[in-house]
């Protein structure tokens, strides 16, 4: 009998028809059940009510997804009924779930493939691109003449293939005429130079040549950093 009370007590406390609440109890899963009546029994404020009502309308208003009719859930997250056609959605749903995670965790791990050459090339086209800003509106490095939109290119002073340390040194690159002096003339060293004193001056210049044959290798974080720092400075 006292179970009938407790029954009728906490249906009341949640405003439904004790069959109803005795039916939706019964076929909700354990724990779900359990923690409704432990919020209603010890309530300590009008706010576990309010929880145990929600909690249990979950279970006894649900309504599918597909027919939308309702239903008593046996999970929470469960949004279609068990007729056979909206069961079938509802598997249809968590394969389609399954595989978008499945495609977010690919990207992920092809970004962590990426081989340090890879993310090389992709900071320095960051980095000549921010040099090309710098030196808007500024002449060749070599020639000295104003350079046509569209055949402006970074020029490295001392190459980036064989002076990595100096691949991402602001010193060593400079906006340069694509067509002749950069690609025709080799980067037409001479007169590199010669603009690049009268730029940066004698002694940084020399810097550069002191730390020209350093080698350098860079690490992934490293490559990252870069990226960073020149795609956030304009
Ligand atoms: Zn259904
Ligand atoms: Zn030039």
């Amino acid at each position: 009998m006292i179970f009938d009370l407790l029954d009728n007590s906490i249906a009341s406390e949640l405003g439904v028809d004790v069959e109803l609440y005795i039916e939706t109890i019964e076929s909700m899963p354990h724990d779900k059940a359990e923690q409704i009546i432990t919020l209603v029994w010890n309530r300590e404020s009008a706010e576990d009510i309010l929880k145990a009502k929600k909690l249990f309308k979950q279970y006894n208003n649900a309504k599918c997804k597909n027919c939308k009719q309702q239903f008593t859930p046996v999970s929470f997250n469960r949004k279609y009924c068990i007729k056979n056609e909206c069961n079938d959605l509802y598997y249809e749903d968590l394969k389609k779930k399954a595989f978008q995670k499945w495609n977010k965790e690919k990207k992920v791990k092809k970004e962590n493939l990426q081989t340090v050459q890879e993310l090389m090339k992709l900071t320095q086209i960051i980095f000549n691109k921010w040099i090309r800003e710098r030196d808007k509106g500024k002449p060749c490095i070599s020639c000295g003449k104003q350079m046509r939109e569209g055949n402006i290119d970074a020029g490295h002073f001392w190459s980036s293939g064989g002076h990595k340390n100096l691949t991402f040194n602001e010193d060593n690159v400079h906006a340069q005429c694509s067509r002749p002096c950069n690609k025709d003339k080799g980067g037409d060293l001479n007169n590199y130079r010669i603009g690049l004193i009268k730029r940066i001056g004698i002694e940084r210049v020399e810097k550069l040549e002191s730390e020209a044959h350093k080698t350098r290798k860079y690490t992934r974080e490293e490559l990252k950093e870069i990226q960073k720092k020149y795609k956030s400075l304009k």
